[in-house]
């Protein structure tokens, strides 16, 4: 399984690295006036075949039979891989020495060793890679990294790299001044890439906490995860976290991060796109994803089987930048919202990834912007994403709208009910009491509609509270509240209204809804209504001055008057006059 794997990578590797690499280049590497740059096409190389080998062997090995020169910046050879011999011939024709350093920028090598050597003789032999803890490492460096003064003449170095992950070898060399350049520069580029990503994580998870919208906290979880993997692979986090816990201790890291920000990305994405309800298929596909790749990996550690689990995290982790174009585009096919951007962000992120997939296989030139591709890509991905999170918020917020408006509504006749009614009355109330202006309520109650109900049936009853609210609106003014107050009761709000004013316009209505006709299964009927009437400038009604009234108050007068049409033969208008009934001791 494990060659097969390395096999299929090595040759998929090398067939791009032709397709894509220019012809090779001197392998002697002149010192002076040299600036900084990846050394793989100035590298020759071969595979150790089973036994160890010492540098002289491998030396004689490279004088016997000349081995192939790198054909791109940085060499590749694929997971699990034997481990690889490099040599590198570097000539210093001036007389100052130069001080340079060599670095390998993949910081996930686990055995790394360099020997210097000098007219045949070793003169110097560094041991690196991420075995070691952070501490004995030969530079206090995130990559294998030395530094060395080159006396005039050649030197030649040969490098031994073992690794169980991905051989993938960007050998680079540097003046030491650039050296510290190239480091400052990386400092503030990742600065800001983790600021930008551990700002929006933070960020999520607090409108998580706030919201409880799942969402937020999968997409905080997403982006802290990725930066957390981000900051294991690029070797930054075992600065801290040095590898005593074992040889592989930052691969097995790397394989498990590489988990935890896929799994919650997906589910961000399933959950985010509601995928579940117009691509079922799609959607299970994704949720299998998520538990069969780690369960695989998780295998995979049990058994010690590094290439096996980190070939499923590789196969997890592009599956998943597959997975969410696929979802974006079926969201798109489904018009969900937001679905194009969605596609945008993912595609650039799956790109980026590509591009900084195929640096390290030195199928794409080497350098920090093609390395740092995926970082760029994924902050890309993160600030789109916020803005389909931020879109899908105030929609959630129209949404609340929406169902307001539906829970103040009555649904028979669609105008207020008493829930809809009450906030915008009481504001309407204190403001005329406040402007010290007028305010008048009507109670309007249908006259006998029981017996509507019980001879013509309950729909003719519906028909009638319809047409009975439908007029009612359209006789309303725009400033007027209405609201069904009851079965077949209804309550006007007028404002700027006095209590004769009110009277009047109770008496229109009357007629008006009197005219009325509703069809039965035979013929069609009219009704009649008895209204109450009370105004606020009827300031004896409850003996309190207008700014001791309450709304209340004024409706209870209203519903007396009401009952006092009810009482006196129906189908009439009654206003309040001065001994208004509810304020009698009960
Ligand atoms: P009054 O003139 O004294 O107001 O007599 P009434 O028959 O109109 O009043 P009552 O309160 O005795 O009866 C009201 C009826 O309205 C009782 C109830 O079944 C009916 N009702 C309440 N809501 C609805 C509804 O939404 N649709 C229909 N069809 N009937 C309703
Ligand atoms: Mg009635
Ligand atoms: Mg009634």
């Amino acid at each position: 399984m494990r060659r097969l794997f390395s096999v299929l990578s090595l040759l998929l590797l090398s067939a791009l690295t032709t397709a894509c690499s220019k012809p090779p280049s001197d392998s002697v590497v002149d010192l002076s006036n040299f600036e900084h740059r990846m050394m793989g096409q100035h590298t020759r190389y071969f595979q150790e075949q089973g036994t160890v080998l010492s540098w002289q062997q491998a030396a004689n090995t490279f004088a016997d039979s000349p081995q192939p020169l790198g054909r791109s910046e940085s060499i590749a050879l694929g997971i699990g891989t034997d481990p690889v011999w490099l040599h590198l011939q570097l000539n210093n024709p001036d007389e100052t020495h130069k001080a340079m350093r060599l670095a390998i920028k993949t910081p996930w090598l686990d055995v790394i060793d360099s020997y210097l050597v000098q007219h045949g003789q070793l003169i110097r032999h560094v041991n690196g890679g991420d075995h070691l803890a952070f501490h004995q490492r030969p530079m206090a460096h995130e990559n294998f990294a030395f530094e060395h003064t080159f006396a005039t003449g050649k030197t030649d170095i040969y490098v031994r790299v073992e690794s169980l992950g991905p051989m993938a070898i960007p050998l680079e060399l540097s003046r030491i001044d650039q050296a510290h350049q190239l480091d400052a520069g990386n400092a503030y580029r990742y600065g800001l890439l983790y600021g930008m990503l551990l700002a929006l994580s933070l960020y999520n998870l607090l409108l998580y906490i706030i919201t409880r919208e799942k969402e937020f906290g999968l997409y905080s979880l997403y982006l802290a995860g990725f930066m957390i993997n981000s900051l294991s692979y690029t070797g930054q986090l075992h600065e801290v976290i040095t590898a005593d816990l074992g040889v592989h201790f930052q691969d097995w890291l790397d394989c498990f991060l590489m988990i935890t920000y896929s799994v919650a990305g997906l589910h961000f994405a399933r959950s985010l796109l509601k995928t579940k309800s117009y691509a079922p298929r799609l959607d299970k596909i994704v949720i299998w994803t998520t538990i069969v790749f780690p369960v695989g990996i998780l295998l995979g550690a049990l058994a010690n089987q590094l290439v096996f689990s980190l070939v499923l995290s590789f196969m997890l982790n592009s599956g998943f930048a597959a997975l969410f174009v696929v979802m974006g585009i079926r969201a798109k096919q489904a018009q969900v919202d937001s679905a194009l951007l969605f596609i945008v962000a993912s595609v650039t992120a799956a790109c980026c990834i590509g591009i900084s997939t195929m640096a390290v296989a030195g199928i794409v030139p080497y350098n920090v912007y093609t390395f740092q591709a995926i970082e760029v890509g994924m902050v890309f991905e993160a600030i789109m994403l916020a803005v389909v999170l931020a879109k899908r918020f105030n929609l959630v917020q129209q949404n609340l709208v929406v169902a307001k408006r539906y829970a103040d509504t009555d649904p028979l006749t669609n105008v207020n009910n008493r829930r809809g009614f009450q906030r915008p009355a009481e504001v309407m109330f204190n403001k005329a009491v406040d402007s010290n202006g007028d305010i008048a309520v009507l109670l309007i109650d249908i006259d006998n509609f029981k017996q509507v109900n019980d001879q013509y049936g309950h729909t003719v009853g519906d028909q009638v509270i319809q047409k009975a609210a439908h007029r009612l609106a359209q006789s309303a003014r725009k400033t007027d509240l209405i609201a069904r107050w009851g079965g077949e009761e209804f309550i006007m709000l007028l404002d700027n209204t006095s209590q004769k004013e009110g009277r009047n316009f109770a008496e229109r209505i009357r007629l008006s809804l009197a005219e009325l006709r509703c069809k039965t299964s035979k013929d069609s009927i009219n009704f009649t209504v008895s209204i109450g009437v009370a105004g606020s400038n009827q300031r004896v009604c409850a003996e309190k001055n207008l700014d001791e009234l309450t709304l209340a108050d004024l409706i209870k007068c209203a519903d007396a008057a009401l009952y006092e049409a009810k009482n006196s033969g129906r189908n009439k208008v009654v206003e309040l006059c001065g001994d208004c009934p509810f304020t009698e001791p009960s």
